[in-house]
């Protein structure tokens, strides 16, 4: 039976308790409420159990949605108790390791235990009722000749043909007119199928199929280290250390097979940006309808229906991003973090949790493996294998004996300045497509040129409502905001001195594709980047389009660099290496080398080996040179000996505190007031930093100050409670601003 969220009614709030019993609720007032389970008195009738879905009325701001946490026989002292209103579970949604979780989430993520419970509860919404779908009937036309005289139909028609088996609202929202429905009916064109009650953007594509390849010796070697703990399972933290061809993902695929039969479920986590159908098509092809996927794209009503279907047992493999983690599993029996190394994982909002953390929590909780997977460990990671809390699996060679590509750096400082395509790059371009090979070129920065600036004045086109320049866009010749969307026309006088000489500088994907289609005119371009992939399923076609040959080069941002596999490329090319090298974080370097060996690991996948060039400004710089030569073992060791000597991560911990308001004094003088509380209480060892402004000062119309706390790696509880306290006495003093604690923070932006 599904238990469904039904409300039930008010009970009265003046009769007297009939149980002894009292709740601890975990309410869900926001992120700036207190952290804390709040007690209230059972409801009548109904005794509620740890684990339901209750809602209570809460101060002045009505009744708030909450889960109970506990149950208890004496309330707090002094406690001025009101009664749960209303029971929304039948019986408990959540069990005692959820329960767990929740509150290792609120301890770990400094927030409210109501906040951290939210990612673990069904996503709101309906469930999918069931609807006729559409689709052409047997013995319809396949030429649409007859319809020539009515567009409507025929708009219709082949908006049906294109994706048959949709609802008719469906069809309503790509711009089927609802009459040229009703006339394809009559002209028996269509029929109404049985009702589709799962429907995902994944649903599409056929898996891929066939049978799997036969291991290689290093894959072997991996699985067998890893088939005891399948098996029973039992619990282990293994990091997958594979250079970027050697076949990961069918490391995950026959680890998956056997937890499968061994009668548990497996989750896998890859990031949002490689969550295409493309990697959906791996899994689907090995366990056909078994796999859920989920996905930002997803509906309510399609997240809650797929929410439930792995709650229920129904489903043996979900493929997810981030918030996946916390999916409902009953029988887990392994957790497979692809791309551990991704920024992604980590939520930059309440509650701020790091997907790798809590995977590795529930491994540890429930006795299951956790597999993290990257060709480029987090140092973190890296640093923890090293120190034997995670068991490293090693795969150094391509499969079926292919090559690592060969990476040359060259000096920009050689060329014209301006010039985007270099001599090397452009001459290898020439070459490897005059062979009817593909070209891949990477440049993480879309738009046309990022900057532009007055020749005269200086003056510089910014944001109004971030500290960024403002990026100049060729498909709309307008300026863009990369933060905040916003977007604004071209100036045609320099507001800074009325002059002519506004200048573009600096070059965005926009600009190399013109480049290469000055440059090579025969060439066939495609463009992959948030401005091309919009729509639904244009990810899909580029590469499809790009993989099948229908394109000689294409151009990307870091969407093309994760996880692609197209055995036709056999030169990429790396416009700019340094676009993220000098930001104001710690972690630019790794980022860089991390983004760096991902897109040059693109290159020679197919039977001819790979050629990368890489044309920079700084060929001497560590994240540059040790990506060149594939040596992540020499870049993480050098840079873990600088975080060693600075007392940073992994060797010790941050706590970022963040003050942010519409109003620039409000977020200036709450940063002090809390940098003076936190002064207050520094455990020993700990330094306090700040307040200062963040390194992005304004960001969509807030000011944004900070305060960080660094401290040696066993004082993170003591931190997390100082920030804790510090955050508790200032709450009221902070005036319209607003504050929040980021441990172990991934951006210091
Ligand atoms: P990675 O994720 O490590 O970069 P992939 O998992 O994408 O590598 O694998 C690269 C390619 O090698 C894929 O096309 C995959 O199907 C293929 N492959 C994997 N294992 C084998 C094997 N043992 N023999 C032959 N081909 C393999
Ligand atoms: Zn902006």
């Amino acid at each position: 039976m599904k238990p469904q969220a039904l409300p039930r009614p008010l009970l009265p709030d003046a009769s007297p308790p009939t149980h002894r019993l009292y709740a601890d609720v975990a309410v869900d007032a926001g992120p700036g409420a207190p952290e804390q389970l709040f007690t209230y008195i059972q409801p009548e009738g109904e005794p509620v159990q740890p684990g339901q879905r209750v809602r209570v009325p809460f101060g002045s701001r009505g009744v708030l949605p909450g889960v109970v946490f506990a149950l208890r026989d004496t309330p707090p002292p002094g406690a001025r108790l009101r009664r749960i209103a209303q029971v929304l579970d039948p019986e408990p949604l959540l069990g005692p390791v959820e329960l767990e979780l929740a509150q290792w989430l609120a301890e770990v993520a400094i927030c409210p235990p109501g906040s951290a419970v939210r990612p673990l509860l069904p996503p709101p919404g309906e469930p999918l009722r069931d609807e006729p779908v559409y689709s052409p009937a047997d013995g319809a036309p396949t030429d649409d000749a007859a319809l020539a005289r009515a567009p409507a139909q025929r708009a219709a028609w082949r908006a049906i043909h294109a994706e048959p088996g949709l609802t008719r609202a469906a069809y309503l929202a790509r711009g089927v007119r609802p009459a040229a429905i009703a006339a394809l009916m009559a002209r028996g064109w269509l029929q109404v199928g049985a009702a589709l009650r799962r429907r995902d953007p994944f649903s599409g594509p056929p898996g891929v199929g066939g049978a799997p390849p036969e291991p290689t010796g290093e894959q072997a070697a991996a699985l067998e280290a890893l088939a005891p703990y399948l098996r029973l399972p039992r619990q282990g933290a293994f990091l997958l250390w594979g250079v970027t061809g050697s076949g990961k993902t069918e490391i995950y695929l026959r680890s998956i097979a056997s937890v499968i039969a061994a009668g548990r479920q497996a989750l896998v986590l890859v990031p949002e940006i490689a969550l295409t159908p493309q990697t959906v098509s791996h899994f689907r092809g090995r366990f056909g309808d078994a796999v859920a996927v989920l996905h930002s794209g997803l509906g309510a009503g399609e997240r809650h229906d797929e929410w439930w279907r792995i709650r229920r047992g129904e489903v043996a493999v979900a493929v997810g991003a981030r918030s996946a983690v916390f999916a409902p599993f009953q029988r887990l029996g392994l957790i497979v973090v692809d791309e551990e190394h991704e920024p992604s994982y980590k939520q930059e909002e309440t509650p701020r949790y790091h997907a790798r953390e809590v995977a590795l929590w529930r491994g540890r909780r429930l006795g299951i493996p956790v597999l993290l997977g990257s060709a480029t460990p987090d140092l973190e990671t890296y640093d923890a294998a090293a120190a034997a809390q995670i068991v490293r699996l090693d795969l150094r060679q391509r499969v079926l004996d292919r090559p690592l590509p060969s990476v040359r750096l060259i000096d920009m400082a050689t060329e014209a300045p301006g010039t985007l395509l270099g001599k090397e790059l452009a001459a290898a371009m020439a070459d490897h497509l005059g062979r009817g090979r593909q070209v891949l070129l990477f440049l993480n920065r879309r738009g046309y040129a990022p900057l532009l600036l007055c020749r005269d004045c200086r003056y510089l086109a910014r944001c109004q409502q971030c500290s960024v320049s403002l990026s100049y866009h060729a498909s709309d010749r307008q300026l863009h905001c990369h933060y905040c969307a916003a977007v604004r026309p071209v100036p045609a006088r320099c507001p800074g001195c009325g002059g002519p000489w506004l200048q573009l500088r600096g070059i965005g994907t926009q600009r190399v594709a013109e480049e290469v289609a000055r440059r090579f005119p025969s060439a066939r371009l495609l463009r992959m980047d948030l401005d091309t992939t919009g729509s639904k399923g244009a990810h899909q076609r580029i590469y499809e389009g790009f993989r099948s040959g229908a394109a000689d080069v294409l151009i990307g941002t870091q969407m093309v660099a994760k996880g692609w596999d197209v055995a036709g490329v056999t030169l990429v090319g790396v416009v700019d290496a340094d676009t993220a090298l000098h930001h104001p974080d710690y972690r630019a370097p790794e980022r860089t080398f991390q983004l760096l060996c991902q897109v040059a690991g693109r290159a020679g996948r197919g039977d001819e080996p790979g050629e990368v060039i890489v044309q920079t400004r700084t060929p001497e710089h560590p994240a540059v040179l040790r990506a060149a030569h594939h040596d992540y073992a020499a870049f993480a060791d050098e840079t873990l000996a600088l975080r060693r000597a600075a007392g940073f991560p992994p060797y010790g911990r941050l706590i970022r505190l963040l003050v942010w308001s519409r109003q620039a004094f409000a977020a200036q003088s709450g940063a002090e007031v809390l940098a003076l509380a936190l002064a207050g209480r520094l455990p020993e060892g700990v330094d306090l930093w700040g307040p200062s402004a963040a390194p992005l000062a304004q960001l969509r119309g807030q000011y944004r100050w900070h305060v960080c706390l660094r401290g040696p790696r066993d004082a993170a509880a003591a931190m997390r409670a100082a920030a804790r306290s510090a955050l508790r006495e200032v709450a009221g003093r902070l005036g319209v601003a607003r504050a929040a604690a980021d441990p172990d923070p991934q951006s210091m932006l």
